[in-house]
């Protein structure tokens, strides 16, 4: 345990030297990381891929409310003002059946730690058998390429909204993926189990066919909110404000809102992809608004 700490804030450093400055805006390398819990019968894990730190000019978050009522938010929170950081993770989900990714982060041609984390829990890249999208956007969709630019999960049926995977193949920045996917990827329409004890649900406005999945074993379930809610922070105490990420923002607003009212009042377990690692626990009513609270620390 001593011998693993101590390599593990080697990685740290030396990644943080490769990457500059830590916490320099846009998206930055993390050490590895993963960490297992149990849902039921599963074996669920959270896999650490990266962090992306926004300045706070309101471009992004509170486009509509200004730098100076989302700094206002962030001191509030003991947070620093001038800045929104965002983890990104994955979670993977162990049956007999087989591993299932949910989402793929930044990917190793950007400063994504996947592989790393992957390789920490155990699970080898040929032993995943699906990979299942929430939306195509690159920081969930570029893990689906290795450092070389091939397919990462060389057995692996990629599964996405039948919406979703269109739109992705209509846009040009995801091409260079587009064209190493084709031949593994089967669309769904959501609604229905896409997997044992796992059903997509339609949640769009952050972009035309994001989905967000249910995930049931036995009496125990979980929801991977996708990006309904991107900051643990801003998006659960001013959900009402815009976001420059979500593509259709009054439809993204209405889903949020509608979610995060539904999450709260369940009392469900949820995972969030962009709240701080490992980005699971559950949303809290407080006047008016939510407040996060992590399940694992
Ligand atoms: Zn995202």
């Amino acid at each position: 345990m001593g011998a693993m700490m101590a390599a593990l804030s080697l990685t740290t450093l030396s990644m943080a030297m490769a990457a500059g400055a830590k916490d320099q805006f846009g998206p930055n390398s993390v050490a590895p990381a993963a960490q297992t819990f149990p849902l039921g019968k599963l074996r669920l894990t959270a896999l650490h891929d990266a962090q992306l730190v926004l300045p706070n000019d309101a471009k992004v978050f509170g486009v509509d409310a200004g730098p100076e009522a989302v700094g206002k938010v962030l001191r509030a929170n003991g947070l620093p003002d001038r800045k929104i950081t965002l983890s990104i993770n994955v979670l993977a989900i162990r049956s007999g059946r087989g591993v299932v990714l949910l989402d793929t982060g930044i990917g190793a041609q950007g400063h994504g730690s996947l592989a790393g984390s992957l390789k920490l829990a155990g699970i080898a890249p040929e032993s995943v058998t699906d990979v299942l999208i929430t939306h195509t956007h690159g920081d969930h969709t570029g893990g689906l390429l290795d450092k070389n630019g091939n397919y990462a999960f060389p057995r692996a049926t990629v599964r996405m909204s039948a919406r979703e995977w269109e739109e992705m193949r209509g846009r040009k920045d995801a091409a260079a993926i587009v064209k190493v996917i084709s031949a593994h990827v089967v669309p769904f329409t959501p609604g229905a189990p896409v997997l044992p004890g796992i059903t997509p649900l339609s949640s769009y406005g952050h972009t035309k066919g994001h989905v967000v999945y249910q995930i049931v074993s036995g009496r125990a379930s979980l929801l991977d909110i996708g990006d309904t809610a991107h900051s643990s922070v801003i998006s659960l105490q001013k959900p009402e404000w815009t976001v420059e990420f979500d593509e259709d923002s009054p439809t993204a607003k209405a889903a949020r809102q509608a979610t995060l009212k539904r999450l709260a009042a369940r009392h469900t377990l949820i995972y969030a992809p962009h709240f701080p690692f490992p980005g699971v626990g559950r949303i809290a009513a407080v006047g008016g608004a939510y407040r996060w609270k992590p399940a694992l620390r």
